[in-house]
């Protein structure tokens, strides 16, 4: 391994999904089994063109349905149950879930990425709940026996690791996992466009770059990404020979300031798109201004809209982020693709755009990923370093690197060692 990977942070973490969240719900409500009955859920029955929300594995595996397929693309046959979204019950049900965790690590070791995927933190939990394997197979039983949801678990050393072989592994398998060591073996065969954080956008990129699995990343160079593209390159750079130096605790300090949120409610109803997303802009704008003048960035971008009176519903997701923002077009850039991917052309009545997980902006200027000026700063050192003592003292770097991160986590969090 290029890293000696005794230096960088171990944390035992899942990143623990509900298989087909919504679909499951419904199954589960509906006296039908999750994992053997054909069940979609939808925005709107009535509408031919409503968007996919979710599908029963059976409905992937025997029909090719799955989130972002449309209605009238569900064979119409007995044994296919075709549900309306209900948002709020799902919201409910994943608060319940939040609530189980808690059973098993405290408030700041959970973070939650979504509705149906949340990372948990073990670390000094070994005598409770034993090996993060073991613990993992624990919690699967205990959500299964508790709502009879099925669920799937990673387990890395950090986020990213735990995210990937998840979604590679864990979907297929139930649980996985993966330590540095195994980095080469099962992350870089992956395919760039499997790999959490890269979009077709990106992939194409690398694709034109001759790069086509995260391997290839890894063996290319750091220098060569960092200039193709900046920050992300050398994020990405990192990421592929498993390295993410994101804390793994949410920082306690900072779980009483919940967030900073702006709705309007409009005065006539809006169904143009470009209508909307210049409503949604101004919001971003305010949003991200209040958070600068507080000093503060969020993780956590929350975006809703509700439909006029006579349509009814609306929508409502959290995307969060691998680093804190408080810049409008960053903000307005997550909107937008929740509202791209959610949006079915009914007319809108209300829009809402909140940030949360909020922490002090100069807290986020410490850590290798968390700020830009930091990191320029830190990638410059690093070419120093490099150019003085030959390509191996780039270990140096990582080291200072966690540990500073180490340093941090140990300031906001008492009691718990990363
Ligand atoms: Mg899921």
């Amino acid at each position: 391994m290029l890293f000696d990977v005794s230096l960088l942070p171990k944390n035992n973490i899942l990143c623990v999904d509900m298989k087909s969240f919504y679909a499951s719900c419904e199954c589960v409500d509906h006296g039908l089994d999750p994992l053997n009955d054909y069940v979609v859920v939808v925005a709107d029955k009535n509408r031919s063109g409503s968007v996919v929300l979710a599908a029963s594995p059976k409905m992937k595996s025997d029909y090719g349905i799955k989130t972002g397929s449309r209605l009238f693309e569900v064979p119409r046959h007995r044994r296919i149950h075709i549900f309306n979204a209900r948002m709020k019950r799902y919201l409910e049900v994943s608060v319940q879930i939040t609530e189980l965790f808690l059973s098993f690590v405290p408030f700041e070791a959970i973070l939650t990425y979504s509705v149906d995927e949340s990372w948990l933190t073990l670390n000094g939990t070994e005598k409770l709940h034993g090996t993060p394997r073991e613990a993992a197979q624990k919690i699967r039983r205990t959500i299964w026996k508790q709502f009879g949801l099925p669920s799937c678990i990673g387990i890395g050393p950090n986020r990213f690791i735990s995210k990937v072989v998840l979604d590679v592994y864990a979907k297929q398998q139930g649980i996985a996992d993966c330590t540095y060591e195994e980095v080469p073996q099962k992350l870089w065969p992956i395919p760039l466009r499997k790999i959490w954080g890269i979009g077709t956008k990106m992939e194409q990129h690398l694709n034109n770059l001759g790069m086509y699995t995260l391997g290839d990343v890894a063996n290319s160079s750091l220098e060569r990404l960092r200039s193709r593209f900046g920050v992300m390159g050398e994020q990405l750079y990192y990421h592929a020979w498993g390295i993410d130096l994101s804390p793994a605790f949410v920082e306690a300090n900072d779980l009483p300031q919940k967030s900073i949120g702006k709705g309007v409610t409009l005065l006539r109803d809006y169904w143009r798109e470009n209508e909307i997303l210049t409503v949604v802009l101004e919001l971003c704008e305010e949003v991200a201004k209040r958070a600068r003048q507080l000093g503060k960035v969020g993780r956590t971008v929350s975006f809703g809209v509700r439909y006029s009176h006579y349509e009814k519903g609306g929508f409502h997701q959290s995307v969060t982020l691998d680093t804190g923002t408080n810049l409008t077009m960053e903000l307005y850039r997550v909107c937008k693709r929740i509202f791209k991917k959610f949006y079915d052309g009914r007319s809108v009545r209300m829009i809402h755009v909140s940030l949360s997980n909020l922490m002090n902006e100069e807290s986020v200027q410490l850590s290798l990923f968390e700020n830009r000026e930091k990191e320029r700063t830190l990638a410059k050192a690093m070419d120093e370093i490099r150019d003085k003592f030959g390509p191996n003292a780039l270990l140096r770097a990582v080291s200072y690197t966690s540990g500073s991160l180490a340093r941090i986590r140990n300031g906001y969090i008492g009691g718990h060692k990363a």
